[in-house]
């Protein structure tokens, strides 16, 4: 599947529910979302007959599913299995992953990696129980932390922990949360905050960026560029982390990862196709407008019928979001996405 500006989308998000237990004030109000009616959801085997027609007929070579909640969905298992078995069209395997906030994943650890899942991100932004419940606005820091042992015990990993820093809320954290990834064998991603919150409160001025981040990392440790061209696709930014003052030719403590979506836009590299809960195809995150495929696939069209129109929507991919280009930002500059980040699958 390529795009106009050359692209070509090999890394399939696939949103299982725009459900959630938690309420992330950056995602969700604390009375949560009008949720898809349960009969507008693609049903496990229409999730799975679209991942596979995506890995035999666009090549899509990695399927990641997220949502909303994707542990809320019973048939996470099945759906991962049935991803894992999948081949490419030049035979090689399919690789699957999961975002989660891992509430429930201490139970569900095991058998996901049964299914063959083989990563995971967990999303974490802070160590502190005080500070998660005001985050959330639920009590379920030990829960985190609990199903995020579970899946490293399991040999899905490394574990990456997803974390979003608050200005004024846990802006500080961002040297603890990866002293404790390193102790904890995790790999620590810090994302921008994106203006994807349901309740449009986004701000320039609520924004902890890759710049403020990075300063407050190298007041405690030592930062080696990662190889840029290790990087491919990936819209996390690497660096090998040192004790500060250590010697540069010892063996790192480990690697740290900064998800700069706002102030160093990757677009240009963005190799990503995304399938939300209700079967409607993304070419990008902030897509103002979608293509319907569960209406497609429940009148009965073929596998290259669909296959077709899920190309031609990624034809319409827009060359980059635009969110940083103006000066202060703002979200000025660039139309909102039509859903919020809950529904599209982040
Ligand atoms: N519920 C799962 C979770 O939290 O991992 C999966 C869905 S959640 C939308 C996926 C990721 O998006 C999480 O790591 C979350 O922190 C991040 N996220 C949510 N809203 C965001 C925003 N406005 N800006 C940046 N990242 C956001
Ligand atoms: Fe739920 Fe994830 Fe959104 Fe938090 S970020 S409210 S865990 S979907």
């Amino acid at each position: 599947m390529v795009d106009p500006s050359g692209r070509t989308a090999v890394d399939l998000r696939v949103s299982l529910t725009d459900r959630c237990n938690l309420r992330c004030g950056y995602c969700m109000p604390p009375e949560g979302l009008e949720w898809m009616p349960s009969g507008d959801l693609l049903t496990d085997d229409e999730v799975v007959r679209l991942v596979r027609l995506a890995v035999e007929r666009l090549g899509v070579r990695e399927v990641r599913y997220t949502g909303g909640e994707p542990l809320l969905r019973r048939g996470l298992e099945r759906v991962v299995a049935a991803t894992t078995a999948l081949r490419t069209a030049d035979g090689a395997p399919v690789e699957a992953s999961l975002t989660t906030n891992a509430l429930g994943l201490e139970r569900r650890a095991a058998g996901l990696a049964a299914a063959g899942l083989r990563r995971v991100n967990v999303s974490l932004d802070t160590l502190r129980p005080e500070r998660f419940a005001q985050i959330t606005r639920r009590d379920r820091h030990a829960d985190v932390l609990a199903g995020a042992a579970a899946a490293a015990a399991a040999g899905i990993g490394p574990v990456k922990v997803n974390a979003v820093l608050l200005p004024g809320v846990n802006d500080d954290e961002a040297p603890e949360l990866l002293a404790w990834c390193l102790a904890s064998g995790y790999e620590l991603r810090v994302i921008e905050q994106m203006p994807l919150d349901a309740q449009g409160a986004w701000t320039r001025e609520g924004l902890v960026t890759a710049d403020d981040v990075l300063a407050s990392l190298r007041a405690a440790y030592d930062l080696e560029a990662d190889d840029p061209a290790a990087r491919g696709g990936s819209p996390a930014q690497t660096w090998w982390v040192r004790a500060r003052g250590a010697d540069p030719s010892t063996a790192p403590l480990g690697r740290v990862g900064v998800i700069a979506s706002v102030t160093r836009q990757f677009c240009g590299a963005c190799d990503r196709t995304r399938l939300t809960a209700d079967g409607q195809v993304r070419s990008c995150l902030f897509s103002t407008s979608e293509t319907d495929l569960r209406g497609l696939l429940r009148a009965g069209a073929d596998d290259d019928e669909v296959a077709d129109v899920w190309r031609a929507a990624m034809w319409g991919k827009a060359p980059a979001h635009g969110i940083g280009e103006a000066e202060p930002l703002t979200t000025s500059g660039f139309a909102r996405a039509s859903r919020p980040m809950s529904a599209i699958g982040g």
